[in-house]
């Protein structure tokens, strides 16, 4: 499985959040999610391993890993 290369995709996003647990990116140009090619929404990089995120919505998560890391991407309803 080849990973997700994480330095390109975040080049084009956008950093909202950074904490010590996870650090969240928002879509604002449109990039394709790389696990089902629907645009999404956010990607949150998992930095602790295990991580809880506290989702305020109901979401669909693709999930995929880089460097090591979880990645999730989310898909608004
Ligand atoms: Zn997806």
């Amino acid at each position: 499985m080849d990973d997700i290369d994480l330095e390109e995709l975040v080049a084009s996003l956008t950093l909202r959040e950074e904490n010590q647990a996870i650090k969240s990116y928002q879509n604002t140009v449109a990039v394709s999610c790389p696990a089902c090619d629907a645009r999404f929404d956010d990607l949150i990089v998992c930095k602790e391993n295990p991580t809880s995120l506290n989702l305020s919505r109901q979401l669909d998560l693709c999930v995929g890993s880089a460097d090591g890391q979880a990645v999730i991407f989310t898909h608004k309803k």
